[in-house]
């Protein structure tokens, strides 16, 4: 079998050359990796969840005009996505006081926020994800000022739809955080979403009981992060609803 390009390997996904320009292939590694990755762990069947919850996010998320990379799901592990420069930020919408906002702040988690609140993060790992104000986007040149209120809109799209979502299965979104890549029709620019919407980069309470279903599950040694994934996936039925966590799949690569 032909061996592909390997463009980019990160902490939880590995991106190939797609099969025609201007496309890639995103696969979903089964690595955890926590704090700039100083907390590592493999956990079985993680990437098969993200590929699904992924691809399951973004297929609605195009399908209520909200742009986004995804073209297809492959396989198990793998979906086909276009081809994006991404813009060096993580931008981050929050509903409720968590992680490092609530610690910075001194605000008891799970406070609501009077509205969503936008946090940007410069993109680097030697620097740990910065918080950058747009002050720094605009001054350093990561981003024009066009492109941040298409990417507050789009932010802000997201996070409505997302809610609107996990508050039908009894899920809280506590905050999350998206990528935003820019790609080019002839001479025009688009922003789109990209990289991956999955319990790797929400938080996800049930809204009963309180139980956490994202990847905080590992930061904080709550349990089984797989079995948390599962519950998610089950709920919004990406997954049958008697499925099990499953064994490392055997397929790809
Ligand atoms: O750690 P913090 O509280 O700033 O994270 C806010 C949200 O962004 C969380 O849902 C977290 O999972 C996500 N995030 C991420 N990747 C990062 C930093 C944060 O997915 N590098």
């Amino acid at each position: 079998m032909a061996r592909r390009k390997k463009i980019y390997e990160g902490k939880a996904k590995i991106l190939y050359e797609g099969p025609e320009p201007g496309t890639i292939v995103q696969y979903f590694k089964d690595d955890a990796t926590a704090f700039n990755a100083e907390k590592r762990d493999v956990i079985d069947g993680k990437g098969v969840l993200n590929n699904r919850l992924s691809e399951f996010f973004m297929v609605g998320l195009n399908s209520i005009g909200v742009p986004t990379h995804f073209l297809k799901r492959l396989n198990m592990r793998e979906q086909l996505v276009r081809q994006c420069e991404i813009i060096p930020l993580e931008v981050i919408v929050r509903n409720f006081a968590a992680g490092t906002m609530a610690k910075r702040l001194g605000i008891e988690e799970g406070t609501p926020l009077p509205r969503p609140i936008v946090e940007y993060c410069y993109k680097d790992d030697k620097l740990g994800d910065p918080l950058v104000t747009e002050e720094h986007i605009a001054a350093f040149g990561w981003a024009s000022q066009q492109d941040m209120d298409d990417i507050l809109s789009l932010a802000l799209r997201v996070n409505d739809f997302m809610s609107g979502l996990m508050y039908g299965v009894g899920i809280k979104l506590v905050d999350f955080k998206i990528e935003i890549g820019r790609v080019f029709d002839g001479d025009y620019q688009r922003l789109i979403v990209a990289d991956e919407i999955s319990p790797d980069s929400c938080r996800l309470w049930d809204i009963e009981t309180g139980r956490k279903l994202d990847k905080d599950v590992f930061r904080r040694d709550l349990g089984d992060l797989a079995d948390a994934y599962t519950e998610v996936a089950k709920r919004l039925g990406v997954m049958p609803q008697n499925a099990t966590p499953m064994e490392k799949p055997k397929l790809i690569n």
